[in-house]
């Protein structure tokens, strides 16, 4: 993997890598139409470990998907490297999304039939790069990824021969096999028990700090959220920095905390 994934657009580091602006979103309901984000906007510099923070139901995992360009918004724009990715049509957005934009969830969301390597290499087989030399490589890449993740000596077990950390880390390998611009993680420790999660999030921010990967993270988690270098909060269907009413104050590691 190259160490410099994140500059692998020319762009310098620290500039703006991924945008929301103004993004609107609503779902039709039977009773009308909810209103779950109306002027959101957010910005990920490249490196950055961003922390997304908010009650459930405020609309985080909403965010993501369309930061991920996942699903469309009814307004705004979602600049990836400064190109708007919101207006493309769902073959360029699928395109998009699985080339440069890596995703975890909090249950994993691995195929059941498939072996760890090949869940890994799902990214690839979607995109259709598996072919004679390409072939070779995304194998030798996906393992790499495995044996970075702890999982060298588990690559041929299926999802249910795993523990819930471990198919984390499946998900975590997968989602940086394309090499992503930037990764988004939505709880990604949501599931597992205190001392798994904590070994998730040291490998979280070891991938950040080794490959300078940037990532958006929506969390409950304070100890996630020390790692990373800023927290903002989804409130009322805006992003914002201010501290919101019974949200406890996480120092992150850009307040000196921790690096
Ligand atoms: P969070 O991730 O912060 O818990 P979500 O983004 O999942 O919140 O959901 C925000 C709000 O939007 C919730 O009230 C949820 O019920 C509603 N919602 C989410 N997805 C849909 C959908 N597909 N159709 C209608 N309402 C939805
Ligand atoms: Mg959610």
């Amino acid at each position: 993997m190259s160490n410099n994934n994140a500059l692998k657009h020319g762009a310098e580091k620290g500039s703006l890598i991924l945008e929301g602006r103004k993004i609107i979103k609503t779902y039709p309901t039977p009773r009308g139409k909810l209103t779950v984000l109306s002027d959101a906007s957010i910005a990920a510099s490249r490196g950055e470990m961003l922390a997304v923070m908010g009650a459930s139901g405020s609309g985080k995992s909403t965010l993501l998907h369309a930061l991920g360009a996942l699903d469309k918004i009814d307004s705004g724009t979602v600049l990836l490297d400064g190109q708007d990715i919101s207006k493309k049509s769902e073959t360029s957005r699928a395109e998009i999304r699985n080339g440069r934009i890596g995703f975890m969830f909090q249950f994993y969301h691995l195929f059941s039939d498939f072996n760890a390597l090949d869940n890994v290499l799902m990214p690839a087989r979607i995109g259709r790069r598996m072919n004679g030399q390409k072939r070779k490589e995304l194998l030798e890449r996906a393992a790499g990824l495995l044996e970075r993740v702890g999982l060298g000596d588990r690559m041929l077990h299926r999802p249910f021969e795993l523990s819930g950390g471990e198919q984390q880390r499946v998900a975590i390998a997968r989602a940086l096999l394309n090499e992503p611009d930037v990764i988004l993680a939505d709880e990604p420790t949501g599931n597992l028990d205190p001392v798994t999660g904590r070994t998730i999030h040291e490998l979280l921010k070891s991938l950040n700090r080794e490959y300078n990967q940037t990532m958006i993270i929506v969390t409950h988690n304070p100890s996630l959220v020390k790692m990373c270098d800023r927290v903002t909060y989804l409130v009322d269907g805006k992003v914002t920095t201010d501290l919101p009413k019974g949200f406890l104050t996480v120092p992150t590691s850009r307040d000196g905390t921790k690096k």
